[in-house]
């Protein structure tokens, strides 16, 4: 299973600023190692340059930051998964705990959109996490199988494994500066697995768990070899082609 370098640039970038990125990340990335896969997920309107960036570049992917749970209609500011598709992206998130906690979206509803992204055809990220108010009072499990089992309700059991991959980003490490350490991520990814298994039998093996939380230069080769880290999600640290060439290419 390769490793998922996924670079998610939130509310940042006009379309020059996106072209300009994306281009210097394929010059420093060169050959991508043939263990790893890239992915940016851009804002919607720069989805169309980096596209072009990345037409003759391997190994690079585009993903949609959110979508709306319906092939089309009446739902103004929202789009659809076809559209996505449409603009290049093979691969979407679900449940980024911004969408979570500033925007209000709850369980069911990171559902609905995990098991529509798949039904259309992308591969999806579902982002899971505690606060630290649920960390501190010991319920950092409690909330990921609460997570995961309303996330992935309506998934079908033989989905084929490398398209469904959890992103592991405890909320108080998302932009913060504070980097989970070695054991809690492991205990966390081991338990994510677990849950995996229970729900999807050895399908759940084969899925990637990637961790998110503000991953950097100088913090990803040791994430990365973690057991059970199949990859990264990567906020601040990926705005910079300089700083996230160097996390795709962390030894
Ligand atoms: C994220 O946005 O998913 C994230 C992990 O952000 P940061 O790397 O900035 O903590």
């Amino acid at each position: 299973m390769k490793k998922l370098m996924a670079a998610n640039w939130k509310m940042f970038k006009t379309v020059s600023e996106a072209l300009e990125t994306a281009e210097e990340l394929v010059r420093l990335c060169g050959d991508v190692p043939a263990d790893r896969e890239v992915l940016v997920i851009p804002p919607f309107t720069a989805m169309t340059a980096v596209a072009g960036a990345f037409e003759h570049a391997g190994s690079f992917f585009l993903g949609g930051q959110n979508f709306y749970p319906e092939l089309e209609g009446a739902f103004t500011g929202e789009i659809s998964p076809v559209m996505l598709k449409d603009a290049c992206c093979s691969y979407a998130l679900a449940g980024h705990s911004e969408r979570r906690h500033v925007l209000g979206e709850d369980d069911a509803t990171v559902g609905r959109k995990t098991a529509f992204g798949l039904e259309q055809g992308l591969s999806m990220i579902l982002c899971v996490g505690e606060l630290i108010e649920e960390r501190r009072a010991g319920k950092v499990e409690e909330v990921l199988r609460r997570q995961l089992q309303v996330g992935l309700a309506d998934v079908p059991r033989d989905v084929l494994p490398e398209r469904l991959s959890v992103a592991y980003e405890p909320v108080w490490a998302i932009g913060t500066g504070e980097v989970a350490g070695p054991e809690e991520i492991v205990q966390a990814h081991d338990f994510v697995r677990s849950v995996l298994v229970e729900i999807f039998g050895v399908n759940g093996n084969e899925m990637r768990i990637q961790y998110g939380g503000s991953v950097k230069p100088g913090n990803a080769s040791d994430i990365i070899s973690l057991d059970n880290v199949d990859g990264v999600l990567v906020g601040g640290a990926s705005l910079k082609a300089d700083s996230f060439s160097q996390i795709v290419l962390a030894g």
